[in-house]
């Protein structure tokens, strides 16, 4: 991926982009209710009166969704506010039954904390976080073209989110990804949220402006919603500085807008101008009692909190010996990353990691599986990876075996004892077959004597056709050294 910034084609421009993050919290049930916090197809199934906003009905805030949100700004050095409240933001819309959205205000859970992201030339800087409040999702309208109706399904109101929301910091696409990968990571780590962005688990709003460098004033923002990839998110970005840069080049004025970002066109467009910012009418909801976080409840989220990204890329690299870039992939793959710490106590060989990165996540991607459903266990790994570290397979033959094991669950030394595919060892026994393939290629041999020493290639892959490709390598090399020269 490159990281070229357009900018670098302007620059008189640098840009400013806040990102708006909303992270749907995997908690059992929902944020006020106990109806399940689960995807249904079956539409309006997981609803009772206070999701589907019956009035006269009392929301119950549900305690995990707080010890989530504590979790969060923990994880992100956030201040957790010792008292924080709750607000209706007042708007119509069919999916919204209650006419109002509880959601958190003036003042919420979390202020003031940062996430470290790695920029363009490889050094660190800090996004500051502005905020991070508790709120609850609506449900989903659909529209029929065929029948021309429309329905409302409000299996997903009362859904937990938590939404995040950085200052404007963050200056180029590049810096957007890191901060958005690094923060998904982390959601994800503490097991609040899936990071599913195809589900909209993780969505994003950024809000762009550029300016010239001397100005010290922001310039007018325009906010991009709903982008579902980091691909398109990088895209439309880069998109949107050029056409703000482009337009106020040319004398235009930048319109305060949400755009949309039409992936196959690659351009964003206007979804709606924004006169004044939008009159939600924010009221103290009165359903709502104050939220009160003593010391003692942040100490014992504190204590229970699982291991941050960041910690367990230094672990990896620490225990297991992992370079950097081995670390990364691992620390994207939580599954297999657990994989590996399990074969690795079971064998610790050096050459597992290879044979995990290349071969198996190769063998899982082309067959579109995940691990766990896969033949494959710590055991038959460990099993395999044992019989190339005691020399008992050249890795020509282990990747027969590795293709094998992988498909069928067989355990590797069986595969091999079966298939008689045991590495020869035996010096004498190459050594004999060796005298042989010299004595019967008497012009190579020459050849090879009068300085054409191409040709010890030519030795090691007749060597290895006359042993079906089983001879150590390692003594094959040797012997053939001593035997022509
Ligand atoms: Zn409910």
């Amino acid at each position: 991926m490159s990281s070229n910034s357009i900018l670098e084609k302007y620059p008189n421009y640098k840009t400013d982009i806040g990102i708006e993050i909303h992270v749907q919290l995997t908690t059992k049930s929902k944020i006020f209710c106990s109806c399940p916090n689960t995807i249904n197809p079956q539409p309006n199934s997981t609803i009772c009166q206070v999701c589907a906003g019956y009035p006269g009905v009392l929301p119950v805030l549900n305690k995990e969704v707080v010890n989530m949100a504590i979790m969060a700004g923990l994880a992100t050095n956030c201040t957790i506010n010792k008292i924080s409240e709750f607000d209706r933001k007042h708007y119509f819309y069919p999916d919204l039954p209650k006419g109002y959205q509880i959601t958190q205000g003036k003042k919420p859970i979390c202020n003031n904390g940062y996430i470290e992201i790695t920029k363009e030339d490889g050094t660190t800087k800090k996004v500051r976080i502005n905020r991070i409040h508790i709120e609850e999702d609506a449900g989903k309208n659909t529209h029929s073209d065929a029948s021309l109706e429309s329905f409302v399904d409000l299996n997903r109101a009362g859904t937990p989110l938590l939404e995040i929301v950085t200052e404007p910091d963050i200056e180029s696409a590049h810096e957007a990804r890191e901060y958005l990968k690094n923060l998904r990571l982390i959601v994800q780590h503490l097991g609040i949220c899936t990071g599913n962005m195809e589900e909209g688990a993780f969505r994003g709003d950024t809000n762009i402006s550029v300016r010239k460098k001397d100005s010290l004033k922001l310039g007018t923002k325009c906010e991009l919603k709903n982008i579902n990839s980091f691909k398109f998110i990088s895209d439309a970005i880069e998109y949107e500085i050029e056409r703000q840069i482009i337009a106020i080049e040319s004398g235009e004025k930048i319109l305060q807008e949400t755009r949309l970002w039409d992936s196959k066109e690659k351009k964003t467009f206007v979804m709606r101008v924004k006169g004044e910012a939008a009159d939600y009418r924010y009221l103290n909801d009165p359903d709502m009692p104050i939220l009160e976080i003593q010391e003692t409840w942040i100490k014992e989220i504190q204590k229970s909190m699982p291991e941050l990204p960041q910690e367990k890329k230094e672990k990896l690299k620490k225990d297991f010996g992992l370079s950097d870039y081995e670390a990364n992939i691992l620390l994207n793959e939580r599954e297999i990353s657990t994989f590996f710490e399990t074969c690795f106590k079971i064998n610790p060989s050096k050459q597992l990691i290879n044979w995990i990165l290349r071969d198996l996540i190769g063998f899982l991607k082309e067959e579109k599986i995940l691990l766990a459903e896969s033949k494959i266990t710590p055991e038959l790994m460990a099993n395999f990876t044992k019989l190339l570290d005691d020399g008992k397979i050249n890795s020509r033959v282990a990747k027969e075996v590795f293709d094998e094991f992988i498909k069928t669950g067989e355990v590797p030394s069986d595969i091999v004892k079966n298939k008689g595919l045991e590495s020869i060892t035996s010096v004498n026994e190459i050594e004999k077959i060796i005298k042989q393939i010299i004595a019967s290629n008497p012009k190579q041999l020459e050849e090879y004597k009068s300085g054409k020493t191409k040709l010890f290639g030519f030795f090691v892959g007749k060597t290895m056709e006359a042993t079906a490709g089983k001879c150590d390598p390692k003594i094959l090399q040797e012997l053939l050294h001593k035997y022509l020269n």
